[in-house]
């Protein structure tokens, strides 16, 4: 007996897991995505309901119909810059997993350099209370919050879509017990003694004139509310650093994230405070001089 003819594969047949991530890659590529192929596979690793992990033991299976139309939809809206964070809903960022929406930046892990200062700073403090102003998805805070189990973090916000965001993070963290999350423009919504141990943020810092010369996937797609900051980008900056004085304990630390060409400037708005020690310069991963460490004096 002869055996069976074997079925012909199909066209779509083709479209194998580890095909479409081929396919995938080499497109990304094409539209000058920087990292093609973890992009590849973070959305098709959405597509499927799956970790990406588990793609490796799936390369040779077969996408269902309805998998090879999201991904098609998936494929073109990156390939026209739409960041992927928001294209699948959430990002990971020291080692914590944030839901994210237009309403918030996509934390970077330029960010996390900060977070790294931040949780150095508040240690010595067994029940440190941390402020994080621009606190956007809540990543900064609560990152803070779960590496620090015995501090109280205070968040705040003025865009109200946003604080929304940073409340689901802060509850899939578990640490909404210990994230006070308030709506306003930074100090705004505290009460006036309000102090803190350390004070962090990644404000808004990007001047007028750089916002069209963004990555597409920045300026065309993230809330330019958190992006744009005047004419050098230090409007917001200046303003942390005045209001920073009257709710930092003695001896509490000022964190700011800015950018890189902005180092002088704002060391010396921390110098001009009047408030502060000499102010220590941190390099992110990339070795860009990303964050300002200022520690308020305990005397005058
Ligand atoms: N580093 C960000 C960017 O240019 C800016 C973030 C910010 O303004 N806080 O993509």
């Amino acid at each position: 007996m002869t055996a069976p003819p074997t079925e012909k594969p199909s066209a779509d047949g083709e479209w194998t897991v580890g095909k479409i991530i081929e396919w995938t890659t080499a497109h990304l590529k094409k539209h000058g995505s920087d990292t093609p192929r973890l992009e590849a596979e973070i959305l098709l690793a959405f597509t499927r309901k799956c970790p990406r992990i588990q793609l490796y033991v799936q390369y040779n299976e077969r996408l269902t119909d309805p998998q090879r139309a999201q991904m098609r939809e998936l494929v073109k809206r990156r390939a026209q810059a739409e960041p992927v964070a928001y294209l699948v809903g959430h990002r990971e960022f020291f080692g914590l997993d944030f839901q994210v929406t237009r309403d918030v930046l996509v934390p970077r892990p330029e960010t996390e350099t900060l977070v790294l200062e931040l949780i150095a700073a508040a240690k010595p403090h067994p029940q440190a209370r941390i402020l994080d102003l621009c606190t956007g998805s809540g990543c900064i805070g609560i990152a803070a919050a779960v590496n620090l189990p015995a501090a109280s973090v205070t968040a705040s916000d003025i865009s109200p879509a946003a604080l929304a965001i940073a409340r689901k993070n802060a509850e899939s963290h578990q640490v909404e017990s210990r994230v006070r999350l308030l709506e306003g423009d930074l100090f705004g919504p505290l009460g006036e003694s309000d102090q803190f141990d350390v004070i962090a943020s990644n404000p808004p810092y990007v001047a007028d004139g750089e916002m069209a010369t963004l990555p597409p996937d920045v300026r065309l797609h993230e809330p330019h509310l958190a992006l744009q900051a005047g004419p050098q980008g230090l409007d917001v900056i200046r303003r942390v650093i005045a209001g920073a004085c009257g709710h930092l304990a003695p001896g509490g630390m000022l964190l700011i994230e800015f950018s890189p060409e902005q180092a002088p400037a704002v060391s010396q708005l921390i110098e001009d405070a009047g408030l502060f020690d000499a102010p220590r310069l941190i390099k992110d991963s990339a070795g860009l001089v990303r964050v300002i460490a200022a520690r308020r004096r305990t005397s005058v």
